[in-house]
């Protein structure tokens, strides 16, 4: 399995309900790196572009509304497969739906708000990345 690189989103529920160290955790305790990561909040503009292949689907405004309603943490995620398997850490996205033990099904509380953005394939964790990292900011580990 080749390593990747995926781009992970602490969602605005996530670090508002002091969450960010257990999601982490789960993270780092399925062999996923983190090798870059920052504290911002979406502007209506970057949240628009961000999830713009949804722009015609039904929950779009609400999704962009939720988006930018807190702070987020993003971060780049490195490591065999990490691609896949961030999605699998995460779980489905309604967290009614989720395996037991992923992120959606223990932390998270709707559809709406599911705690993790994960990328969902490698063209667009290659987009997703550059949308928030430079490559410089970008520190795979050396040891
Ligand atoms: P994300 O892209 O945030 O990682 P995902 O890939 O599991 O989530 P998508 O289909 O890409 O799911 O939808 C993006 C986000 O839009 C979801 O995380 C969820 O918050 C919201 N969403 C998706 N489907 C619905 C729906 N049927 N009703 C309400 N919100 C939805
Ligand atoms: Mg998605």
């Amino acid at each position: 399995m080749p390593v990747e690189r995926t781009l992970s989103i602490v969602k605005p529920d996530g670090v508002a309900r002091n969450i960010i160290g257990d999601v982490y955790r789960r993270f780092e305790q399925a062999g996923l790196r983190i090798i870059a990561a920052r504290m911002l909040q979406l502007s209506q503009a970057d949240a628009e572009a961000f999830y713009g292949v949804h722009r015609e689907r039904p929950f779009y405004k609400d999704l962009v509304k939720f988006m930018t309603s807190g702070p987020v943490i993003v971060q780049v995620l490195e490591g065999e497969g990490a691609i896949a398997k961030n999605r699998d850490v995460m779980g489905a996205t309604d967290p009614k739906k989720a395996t037991l033990g992923t992120i959606r099904a223990d932390l998270a509380t709707s559809i709406d708000e599911n705690v993790v953005h994960g990328s969902d394939a490698a063209d667009t964790a290659a987009r997703e990345i550059a949308f928030f990292f430079r490559e410089t900011e970008i520190c795979p580990r050396t040891r």
